[in-house]
């Protein structure tokens, strides 16, 4: 497949270190708070990008970090741990804000139909990963002790900037605008590898280390993590644009010095979710979640459509209003699908060329929207009921709308015996009546009773018909 790399800023066509294999990395979500629906923006194209990529014929193993320590308000360094905030927030230990999250996130994800990687890691749990790490970076003159705490040099470095060539300078002012500098950096770009001393309140989880006893920063957790499960050599690593820089080009920094070669070729990044108000922010507090989603009455599985209509490389403003216009796109799917005969013979040869399609859309760049009207190619197709059938089986296990699921739920639904079907019934011929006599307004008044009831009607030439809502 060609995928847009964002250090070559170009698309590549995608290459694994062994063929057929590829290791794929996701910085996990930060543990001190529900996640936002902006975050789970990424993890839904993250999740299409591996189910594709098994649809491709890869075999995939894919490992993911829980962040619940070291991830300070700023991502420079600077600012209080975030769970620790979280923790005081909420009057809890920081070991019962990072379950409780954790728990909370994969359970949107099952929601939002993402499959949990392969491995899950919670950052807290690699220390002595780390700690060597960090040894053989001061050993070869990568790092070094400050304050109490141990830094990366980034003027040992070649290039550091990996991701931006061009606006270096813009960049680094951008992310520490208002930040106090740290007088301990010998580089302005220096981050911290082990914390021992913090000007804020310290860090409630502790260990011991060659440097004192203290806690790790927050970017050696992913090279750590990464090399432990997936080795010295990752395909792919993946996360929200924010991450490029400065934790990605960290992340790069002290994995290639630790190594000694090449680490990560291929960089996938997935561009915000804002609102029309601006970014969308877990910090701030205020934020939408899945949850209030399905407490305005939105089947998660309607955001995940609304995220794949998007290509993942431009910005995407939500809006309740435009999340409408997803609801009714998957509501029409989903009939149409019920609406497909079960049984029959697949015809394999005539599903072939629409697979081609499939596959040529997801695999140039991951195109989701055009994977999304591939859908539509099949349904209005000329073949028969069983072929559209697999193929739409076929493409959702990379687009994930679990469209047979729901299409069987609508079927057994409509199904149903409807208490109160006599009355309903009647009550739909008196309307018919009143609509022949022409009293619009009689008609009016029982079609707003039956909507009081529960009860839809669809209007047509061969009359009509109804459905509870
Ligand atoms: P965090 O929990 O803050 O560590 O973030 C989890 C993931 O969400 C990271 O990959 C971020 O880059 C990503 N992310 C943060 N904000 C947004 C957003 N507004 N839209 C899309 N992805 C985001
Ligand atoms: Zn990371």
């Amino acid at each position: 497949m060609k995928l847009y790399n964002s250090i070559t800023h170009t698309k590549d066509e995608f290459v694994t270190h062994e063929p057929g294999k590829v290791s794929m990395y996701t910085c996990g979500p930060t543990v001190y708070h529900f996640a936002h629906i902006g975050n789970l923006r990424s993890y839904i194209m993250e999740d299409v990008l591996e189910k594709f990529l098994r649809y491709d014929g890869y075999d995939v193993k894919r490992v993911m970090n829980i962040t619940d320590v070291g991830h300070l308000t700023s991502d420079a360094d600077e600012g209080e741990d975030k769970m620790l905030k979280g923790a005081k927030r909420e009057h809890k230990s920081v070991m019962e804000i990072a379950q409780f999250y954790t728990d909370a996130f994969f359970s949107d994800c099952a929601k939002l139909n993402i499959k949990t990687p392969d491995v899950v890691q919670p950052a807290t749990g690699c220390i002595d990963d780390y700690i060597r790490i960090i040894t053989r970076l001061l050993e070869n003159g990568y790092a070094y002790p400050a304050g109490g705490n141990i830094y990366f040099d980034t003027s040992k470095l070649d290039r550091y900037y990996v991701f931006n060539d061009h606006d270096e300078e813009d960049l680094a002012v951008g992310v520490r605008e208002g930040v106090e500098e740290d007088t301990n950096k010998r580089n302005k770009n220096d981050f911290v590898l082990w914390f021992t001393k913090s000007k804020f309140e310290d860090q409630a989880l502790k260990w011991d280390s060659p440097w004192g006893v203290g806690y790790p920063g927050w970017h050696i957790e992913c090279s750590g993590i990464s090399m432990k499960y997936l080795g010295e050599y990752l395909d792919l690593h993946c996360g929200g644009i924010d991450n490029a820089f400065p934790h990605h080009t960290n992340e790069i920094a002290q994995s290639e010095a630790y190594l000694g070669h090449p680490w990560c070729k291929q960089w996938f990044h997935v561009h915000h979710l804002n609102t029309s108000s601006g970014k969308m922010s877990k910090s701030k507090g205020e934020f939408l979640t899945v949850s209030l989603l399905e407490e305005k009455g939105y089947d998660p599985l309607v955001y995940r459509l609304f995220c794949l209509q998007s290509h993942y490389r431009n910005g995407l403003v939500f809006s309740w209003e435009n999340l409408g216009n997803a609801k009714n796109v998957y509501e029409k799917l989903v009939a149409r699908v019920a609406a497909l005969d079960e049984g029959g013979t697949v015809d394999e040869a005539a599903a072939e060329p629409f697979k081609a399609a499939f596959k040529e859309a997801l695999g140039n760049d991951l195109n989701t929207s055009l994977g999304v009207t591939a859908l539509y190619d099949v349904l209005k197709a000329d073949l028969n009921d069983a072929t559209k059938r697999a193929l739409i089986y076929s493409f959702d296990t990379v687009l994930g709308l679990d469209l047979l699921g729901r299409a069987a739920a609508l079927r057994e639904k409509n199904a149903a015996p409807v208490e109160g079907a006599e009355e309903i019934e009647a009550l739909v011929a008196a309307r018919t009546e009143a609509k022949k006599a022409k009293n619009w307004a009689e008609a009016d008044r029982i079609r707003d009773e039956l909507k009081a009831m529960g009860i839809e009607l669809l209007d047509s030439k061969e009359g009509t018909t109804w459905k509870k809502i």
